[in-house]
């Protein structure tokens, strides 16, 4: 069964951009975006180096501002700033190339640090829910170590945990595997597919094709900022329409 199939997916927006520009200086970096995203939708955005994917990202989450347009999770605008910021950030889950866990923080910490200071949640609930999360991940054994003491792999899926613990609307990965060695891209990517057979609403920067054409219920191709291409991921890679995406494919296929 594909992701396409999946009884979740409903026509609820959850995101949605309109007419989206950035501009760093000269730099037009986003060029009038329009994206919808339903709940329960897994889309997959793949392009060139330097198109805009992360800038993208960054925008939905409020950690770039932007020019021109509108972008509103579930209906509402994003805050500008204070506490309904912060409430934004933990609502949409983010997880980066980088692993970003706090490195004087064991991993049980790393997961229940958000739950406990933006939710206000009790430290035994919000460990028994880590707990939870961490074995959901495959990592339930490492929960009193430090990042450092983990690969890659382990830390990029404690990463995952933290975001979930925040019970977020929407997940949106940033080439999340892009910095593992090959040998631990497939433990993260499992957990993705995992995660988009639950439901999930994702957006997911990524050039791994099996888990475009696994997971994907749309495939967005971005090249100098632009959409230039929204299909299906059979569509998109057995049959990319514009020359970019040709010349694209051609290359990392
Ligand atoms: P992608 O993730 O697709 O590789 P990015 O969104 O990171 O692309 O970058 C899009 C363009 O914006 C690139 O040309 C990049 O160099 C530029 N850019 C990204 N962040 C900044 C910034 N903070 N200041 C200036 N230029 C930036
Ligand atoms: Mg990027």
């Amino acid at each position: 069964m594909t992701a396409a199939t999946t009884p979740e997916t409903g026509t609820e927006t959850v995101v949605a951009l309109a007419g989206v520009d950035k501009w760093f200086g000269p730099l037009h970096v986003l060029q009038g975006i329009d994206l919808t995203v339903h709940r329960g939708e897994v889309v997959v955005v793949i392009g060139p180096s330097g198109s805009g994917k992360s800038t993208l990202c960054r925008a939905i989450n409020r950690l770039e501002t932007i020019d021109n347009g509108s972008i509103t999770l579930e209906g509402r605008p994003l805050p500008q700033e204070g506490k309904e910021l912060a409430r934004l950030r933990s609502d949409v889950g983010m997880v980066f190339q980088s692993f970003n866990l706090f490195a004087h923080k064991t991993v049980l910490e790393n997961v229940t640090l958000g739950p406990i200071k933006v939710r206000g949640t009790k430290r035994t609930d919000a460990e028994k829910r880590a707990r939870e999360l961490l074995d959901r991940v495959g990592v339930g054994q490492q929960a009193a170590k430090y990042p450092a003491q983990l690969s890659g792999g382990q830390q990029q899926r404690v990463a995952i945990a933290r975001a979930l613990a925040m019970d977020p609307t929407l997940m949106l990965f940033d080439e999340p595997t892009s910095a593992l060695d090959p040998e631990m891209i497939k433990e993260v990517l499992d957990v993705m597919v995992d995660l988009a057979r639950g439901g999930m609403t994702m957006i997911v920067v990524t050039h791994e094709m099996g888990f475009a054409r696994t997971a994907a219920d749309r495939v967005v191709f971005m090249s100098d900022g632009a959409i230039v291409e929204e299909s299906t991921p059979d569509d998109f890679f057995t049959n990319p329409r514009s020359e970019r995406a040709q010349d694209f494919l051609g290359k990392i296929l």
